[in-house]
């Protein structure tokens, strides 16, 4: 049974320990094969903003896949779907008038942000902008430019050099981006990759003013600012549809994916702000760039019923909630001794963060068994990123859940 080969996983110890086989979900909560039932902290990687089990999103899949499932995205080619989709997206962009370039998940939207920068430069007649810069603690999706451009060195070590011109600075410091600029000069830095909260890294909200101080500097500096969303769009930062349009950074680019089908169907899609669009838009330049799977009709079909969704039940007021919620709800876990601090207040998004990071990875077994599936990020930051229908209710019981892991 075990030709699977997990991701991000220690194969040796999936062997000798078994799998951990979800087998339904309904709402907040996952069930496994013997249906113990587990409230879901982590909305699985951070995308089933919806919650688990919309009938709803099923069947606006099963309409167009008998329609039809895709055809492609190249050339003049596309799907009604796809379209409306795309005006849709362009309508809720924090640049208005973006354009909308669909992909297959967040390290593709990632990867195609990268080349999209450096393309840029060089149709403005600037060849040298190439290198990308990012930050510690960063998660850029796991392509080879998302890797080399983030900044957890783990993922990055053993290859040999993954992409020349990636450059990483301190994650909560602006003066470290204006010090790169100060060694290299601004005439060679393509792109700043920011998460607005840096999610896999470990769950850290930006210091305060950070995201506008940094916005600035790229402005000043004429560095294209990408804001990966793949954690904080469609939602997940309470109240607005994008980190984005609350912090108002208008980027550049803006990568996404999880939250636009809350992972129903892989698909990301790239926000691309009007003047960089434009000379790739004015006829004369043939990118050649794009993925079989962008803007598949049914991931399309899929991101339209879950934006209904989203917009039919003011999931961004849930969203808003659980923001103060687990705010207020998880700080009493900060006295445990076992716990170093919780980091949470901005978004539906906190950490649990513990003092020995080496007790994640057991932390994980440890909350199932009290019926709380979550899962360590970074240096043993317990992640809590609930799906917006949790209720108030469940919280309780997922802070119980910890409460009782810990004790
Ligand atoms: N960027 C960020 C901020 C992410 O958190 C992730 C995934 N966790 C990615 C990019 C990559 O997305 P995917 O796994 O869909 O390729």
């Amino acid at each position: 049974m075990n030709s699977l080969w997990h991701g991000f996983a220690d194969m040796g110890v999936v062997e000798r320990d078994g799998a951990f086989v979800v087998a339904r979900g309904e709402g907040a909560y996952i069930y496994d094969t013997a249906d113990n039932r587990y409230l879901d902290a982590t909305a699985g990687l951070w995308f089933t903003n919806v919650g688990h089990g919309r009938a709803e999103i099923a069947d606006a899949v099963a309409a167009q896949l008998r329609r039809v499932a895709h055809y492609s995205n190249f050339g003049d080619f596309t799907e009604p779907a796809t379209q409306e989709l795309a005006e849709r997206l362009s309508a809720l962009a924090p640049v208005p008038g973006s354009k909308i370039f669909f992909t297959s998940g967040g390290s593709d939207s990632i990867d195609t942000a990268a080349k999209l920068a450096r393309r840029y430069w060089h149709e403005l007649g600037r060849p040298d902008k190439t290198i990308v810069v990012g930050r510690q603690k960063a998660y850029h999706g796991m392509h080879v430019a998302g890797t080399a451009l983030a900044g957890i060195p783990g993922n990055r070590e053993n290859y040999g050099e993954l992409m020349a011109d990636a450059r990483t600075i301190e994650w909560d410091d602006p003066k470290s981006l204006l010090a790169l600029i100060e060694e290299i000069g601004a005439e060679r830095i393509a792109a700043f990759f920011c998460e607005p909260i840096i999610g896999a890294g470990g769950i850290y909200l930006p210091p305060d003013g950070y995201l506008a101080e940094v916005r600035r500097i790229c402005r000043e500096h004429d560095i294209l600012f990408v804001a990966d969303e793949v954690v904080t769009g469609f939602g997940r930062i309470g109240g607005s549809w994008f980190a984005s349009s609350r912090f108002d950074l208008r980027p550049d680019l803006m990568t996404t994916a999880k939250g636009l089908t809350s992972g129903y169907v892989p698909m990301g899609a790239v926000f691309i702000a009007p003047h960089i669009a434009e000379p790739f838009f004015a006829g004369g330049v043939w990118w050649r760039h794009g993925y079989t799977y962008g803007g598949h009709a049914g991931a399309a079909a899929a991101a339209l019923a879950n934006l209904d969704i989203v917009e039919r039940e003011n999931l961004l007021d849930e969203s808003a909630r659980l923001e103060a919620t687990l705010h207020e709800k998880l700080a009493p876990l900060a006295e445990h001794p076992r716990v170093a601090e919780v980091r949470s207040g901005l978004g539906a998004v906190a950490a649990v963060q513990l003092a020995d990071s080496a007790e994640g990875l057991p932390m994980v077994k440890t909350l199932r068994a009290h019926g709380v599936s979550s899962r360590a990020a970074g240096q043993g930051a317990m992640q809590i990123s609930p799906s917006f229908v949790m209720t108030d209710a469940q919280v309780d019981e997922m802070v119980e859940g910890f409460t009782r892991a810990l004790g």
